[in-house]
């Protein structure tokens, strides 16, 4: 029905099933932190001012905001510690809306 058409980051009407939105502060700082300590400095995503907008209820997976309206989908390990690339594994999403399809597509089963 409606012509709207989103270009700003996930909220929770437009994010998947599954998909917990994270608002700006405490947790999302915690999993861009965790995201840092994981990333090695070969990793594309070594230090990269990266925000997080949503994660998945079911399996931890993360989608973080790197600018410019390109995301990512990283597959954080929670280990707490630097891992060897290419983990954390990742999925580069060239925009907002492939990063919504990802996510609507994304299942358990
Ligand atoms: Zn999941």
């Amino acid at each position: 029905m409606t012509a709207s058409h989103r270009t700003g980051p996930p909220t929770a009407s437009t994010a998947g099933d599954g998909w917990e939105v994270v608002s700006e502060g405490s947790s999302a700082d915690e999993l861009r932190d965790e995201l840092w300590r994981e990333a090695a400095a070969t990793h594309l995503l070594y230090r990269s001012p990266a925000r997080a907008v949503a994660r998945c209820a079911g399996c931890g997976l993360v989608a973080f905001h790197l600018g410019q309206g390109t995301f990512v989908i990283v597959e954080l390990t929670w280990s707490g510690r630097q891992e060897e690339p290419p983990r954390p594994a990742l999925t580069q999403l060239p925009s907002f809306d492939a990063l919504r399809e990802t996510m609507a597509r994304h299942r358990h089963w």
